[in-house]
């Protein structure tokens, strides 16, 4: 149901975005946190000019993909072959509207690719070479694998990740006409094997948006997270407690109980409050509503 048959008035906008959820990155927090507001900026000048929550997403995920600090475009880990397979999803919440791509290769911006496979609407998710023959269809530019991948990356694999960098990346925006969406972007687990595909690709699991509940982007262990549909189970749990901050927090222990696995995840309700929750030691979560004057960053 789009917004305005909700009967939806003008709403104000908000920006939620993360960088992941993991271990204490020390000496590295300004650098996420510097990142973060890039990302918020980004995505905010499209909601302060009226502009929609799909573009303000897509918008602060691709700032934070061409950071080489996340995990996540450039900067991504690797594979254990060496290789950059990135994932990621997008979601719009009006009319239930997704598009995914997994390990792409060739592509720096995979938000952007996920959101040209919401807008065609033929299909849902497309991966490797079947999502580079269509990145190539739409005129997306392709990228030299090899400058995804950067050299501190390398040497992670190689000591299997002694230090931790900053993590996988995700949005969630309310614009002004009460619609939500999501995104999330991850380069997944280090040292994965090739052709894993986490739940950053799985709509219902690592992304979800209805604009009638809200929407959901987490970071984790993206087979537990799949396991239990993380995502979409937070917006039931709000649904049920009608409390954003006590749905996170119910969710992560999901996760973690019936999941067995470690992870986070930001939320935003259709009323625009935020919420999260992570089990990890750290997560990066910045947001932005008018009435804060300015980003707020917690790290
Ligand atoms: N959820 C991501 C994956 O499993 C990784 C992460 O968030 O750190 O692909």
């Amino acid at each position: 149901m789009t917004a305005a048959a909700r009967g939806a008035g003008a709403r104000v906008p908000v920006l939620i975005v993360h960088g992941g959820a993991g271990a204490d990155p020390g000496d590295e927090r300004a650098g996420v946190r510097e990142g973060l507001g890039t990302a918020l900026a980004r995505g905010w000048q499209v909601l302060a000019r009226g502009g929609p929550a799909l573009d303000a997403v897509e918008a602060a995920v691709r700032a934070l993909e061409d950071d080489p600090r996340f995990n996540a475009g450039r900067g991504a880990v690797l594979t254990t072959a060496g290789t950059v397979e990135l994932d990621a999803s997008i979601m719009e919440g009006d009319r239930l509207r997704c598009g995914a791509v997994a390990a792409v290769s060739r592509v720096a911006n995979p938000v952007t690719l996920a959101r040209r496979v919401l807008e065609e609407g033929r299909h849902v998710l497309l991966v490797a070479e079947g999502a580079h023959a269509f990145a190539r269809e739409i005129g997306l530019p392709e990228c030299d694998p090899a400058t995804l991948v950067t050299a501190r990356q390398r040497e992670r694999l190689a000591r299997r990740g002694a230090d931790a960098p900053a993590g996988t990346v995700g949005a969630v925006a309310l614009d002004r006409h009460g619609t939500i969406a999501a995104a999330t972007s991850t380069g997944g687990t280090l040292g994965k094997r090739p052709g894993r595909v986490g739940d950053a690709a799985v709509i219902g699991a690592g992304t979800y948006a209805d604009s009638t509940l809200g929407g959901v982007s987490c970071t984790g262990e993206g087979e537990a997270i799949i396991r239990v549909v993380l995502a979409r189970r937070a917006l039931d749990y709000l649904r049920e407690a009608g409390d954003p901050t006590y749905a996170a927090r119910v969710a992560v222990d999901l996760l973690v109980e019936e999941g067995g696995g470690q992870g986070g995840l930001v939320l935003l309700d259709w009323r625009g409050r935020v919420g999260w929750a992570h089990s990890t030691p750290f997560m990066a979560v910045g947001w932005m509503a008018p009435a804060l004057g300015e980003p707020r960053v917690t790290c």
